[in-house]
């Protein structure tokens, strides 16, 4: 099966934009009511930079800066004071590409022009927060070795720790994983968006991170070692290919914006 975006244009030339965001259509001006994460209501906002449709994953001005919003609806109709109103100024996407299988709760890819971590990236944080994080010096101690025979043998395991591991594969709190040329990126949802890097050697997660705060072996990166274990167990995971997964629910919200075409 093939799924084109919403896109007309001839997809050669689209092929070409591969390494840029994707320019959206052009701009509906509307009147937008967005949901953010932790808040019981929508708040309304002025849009006059995309062409937005509910579902989008958008970022605003104002005291909401750089907490992701999930449109709700949208209309063309309203007479407004502009200044009464803060605006939306991005749009969380990036270009998709490759061939997808669905694995569990996982859209698994074995191609190199999968989604990358750094196009992760932009679905779940603002421009502002991704070129800040670039200019930030990042340290590294000791990491954790995880075995992927049994993750919760791993020196170090609290099992109420292991529990709430459980919990977020269980509930698709992991958005994304890719090994790549030796090099491990994942990122899991808790609180916020933490990222993980690991490597893979010896049937091992090896040099494993998180940057959630917490001291010690997190859940999040119990969770990524489970997943890749259970998946690998099987045989929905070969760990002797470059991979990438995506959550499933992550994965369909994306593919609503592509302009270039996937393989599923
Ligand atoms: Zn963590």
């Amino acid at each position: 099966m093939r799924i084109v975006g919403f896109g007309q244009e001839d997809t050669r030339s689209l092929e070409n934009t591969a390494s840029r965001t994707v320019t959206v259509t052009t701009p509906v001006r509307s009147l937008v009511s967005i949901n953010f994460e932790r808040m019981n209501h929508a708040l309304t906002y002025y849009n006059d930079r995309f062409d937005l449709k509910p579902g989008d994953r958008v970022f605003v001005t104002g005291k909401l800066e750089g907490v992701i919003g999930i449109v709700e609806s949208v209309t063309t109709k309203f007479r407004i004071k502009i200044s009464e109103y803060q605006k939306v100024v991005s749009l969380a996407q990036a270009p998709m590409h490759g061939t997808y299988s669905p694995k569990g709760n996982m859209m698994r890819s074995y191609d190199s022009n999968a989604l990358s971590p750094d196009e992760f990236r932009k679905w779940i944080l603002p421009p502002a927060a991704i070129d800040e994080d670039a200019k930030e010096e990042i340290l590294f101690g000791d990491g954790y070795e995880i075995p992927l025979e049994d993750p919760s043998t791993a020196d170090g395991v609290d099992p109420a720790v292991f529990d709430r591991a459980i919990d977020l594969c269980r509930s698709g709190k992991i958005g994304y994983v890719s090994f790549r040329n030796g090099e491990g990126k994942a990122f899991v949802r808790g609180s916020k968006w933490y990222e993980i890097d690991f490597s893979i050697r010896n049937n091992m997660l090896q040099e494993a991170y998180c940057e959630c705060p917490y001291a010690g072996l997190c859940k999040h990166l119990l969770a990524v070692s489970m997943i890749i274990s259970v998946m690998r167990k099987h045989d929905d995971l070969d760990l002797d290919r470059d991979f990438t997964l995506i959550e499933e629910n992550q994965f369909w919200n994306m593919t609503r914006h592509i302009r270039q075409d996937i393989t599923l």
